[in-house]
């Protein structure tokens, strides 16, 4: 019974992957025949290759300039909250979080514009917000720069609601006169990659945010709220930091990537389409992409996009290895309700878990419990695989696991190679 269920869906999602290939190739080409040669969003692109400040800060200039200057964005005497991404504690190196030189260029520049900057973020937990700002070199960072460091969770909230759900923002990012956002571009096992519109998640006070992932714990309602969110908490300016990004299984646990670019623009959209396109992401495998298509929040097309700042040709963009535990879903739901048992993905605590208990903490459905200073343990039947625990984790010491048929699932090749084997061996 077992066999000839698996038999079927490897078979349907063979047709389903031939498919989507062929429904991918006929939308480009369209797409092409229909390029609109007047731009109507800019993304600046700039060469920067090391964290060195003596070479940021230029890159940043050059940012604003070609955008038309800072004064397009700032003026004297307004608040400017700068939002980094500060996920968890790690140290800048590791690529998990915004590297704060990005941040201190930005902090001058506002400065000089005579204008009042803050930085503000909340982590994927609200345990643990000091030690990020200790480990990431935000704390530092903020001493020396004399400017204020909000803790999101105790500055106030306002509420909101999204199809019955209630959610809160933090007061201080609906309230400064000017939003920059400060994104690290990474990959996400869940939303595919994390950059200009997913760091705007961050600006829901902490614990919320792993509690919302209960909510939202499948990627097609996570990017449905993401698109929604963006819409609310729009920045005026994105800045994203790529010099080095985050590729394989980010957010927390990938390798970092030299890159060397900064980017960006009033449309954040538009940058992450871009950059799906320099790096060769299949837009369509990002969750939040075809709702942000269809609420108009942004440019989602890069053939309407001008690119200023340096030419992408300078740039040799290899394509960024996507995570190896993908938690999206890309079979008909039916079939995963009907194989849903044999379709897991588990998180799995290895060597490096110093018991912390940071992720017990975090899990939104108490799936993890800690007994005596071991690394935790699952209760299988418990986990929503949203992968908090992942992403909070400090040690990097949360693997995810795929079933035999969850690995299928997400590489059809590997799907069609097995298949052919078993009709093979049954011959
Ligand atoms: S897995 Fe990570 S977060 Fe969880 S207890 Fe171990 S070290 Fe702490
Ligand atoms: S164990 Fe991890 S992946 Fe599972 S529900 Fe808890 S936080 Fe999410």
């Amino acid at each position: 019974m077992l066999f000839c269920r698996c038999l079927v869906l490897t078979i349907t999602l063979c047709y389903c992957g031939a498919a989507f290939h062929v429904a991918t190739d006929k939308l480009s080409s369209k797409s092409l025949k229909g390029i609109n040669m007047i731009s109507r969003t800019k993304v600046v692109l700039i060469k920067c290759g090391s964290y060195d400040f003596q070479e940021i800060l230029p890159a940043v200039e050059r940012l604003f300039t070609a955008l038309g200057g800072i004064q397009t964005f700032v003026r004297a005497g307004q608040t400017v909250l700068l939002k980094p991404n500060l996920l968890s504690s790690h140290r800048p190196d590791e690529a998990v979080t915004t590297h704060p030189e990005v941040v201190r260029a930005l902090i001058r520049l506002v400065k000089q514009a005579g204008a009042t900057p803050i930085v503000a973020d909340s982590g994927a937990s609200a345990i643990n917000i000091e030690s990020i700002w200790e480990k990431t070199g935000f704390r530092a960072l903020c001493a020396e720069e004399a400017v204020p460091l909000l803790n999101l969770e105790k500055a106030g909230s306002r509420h909101f609601d999204f199809n019955g759900i209630p959610f809160s923002i933090a007061k201080p990012v609906l309230e400064a006169d000017v939003v920059i956002s400060v994104p690290k571009l990474k990959t996400h096992v869940l939303t595919v990659i994390t950059n200009a519109v997913k760091n705007m998640y961050g600006t829901i006070p902490g614990y919320q945010k792993t509690m919302l992932h209960k909510q939202f714990h499948d990627p097609v309602s996570f990017g449905r709220f993401l698109a929604s969110l963006y819409a609310i908490v729009k920045p005026s300016l994105t800045v994203s930091d790529a010099i080095i990004a985050m590729e394989g299984n980010g957010p927390s646990n990938g390798n970092p990537v030299h890159y060397g670019f900064l980017a960006a623009s009033s449309d954040g959209v538009a940058l992450d389409t871009l950059v799906c396109h320099w790096l060769k992401i299949n837009p369509r495998r990002v969750p939040y992409f075809s709702f942000l298509k269809e609420s108009g929040a942004g440019e989602t097309q890069w053939q309407a996009i001008d690119v200023a700042g340096d030419s992408p040709s300078q740039f040799p963009f290899r394509p960024m290895k996507l995570p190896s535990v993908f938690i999206g879903k890309t079979a008909p739901a039916w079939l995963y309700h009907w194989l849903g048992p044999l379709l897991w993905i588990r998180p799995l605590m290895n060597e490096r878990c110093t018991a912390c208990g940071l992720c017990v903490r975090s899990c939104p459905v108490s799936a993890l419990t800690l007994i005596k200073g071991k690394p935790p343990v699952l209760i299988p039947h418990q986990c929503i695989q949203c992968c908090c625990c992942h992403e909070v984790c400090p040690a990097g010491a949360v693997i995810l696991q795929q079933s035999l048929l969850m690995r299928l699932v997400h590489h059809p090749s590997r799907l069609k190679e097995w298949i052919t084997r078993l009709l093979r061996s049954t011959r």
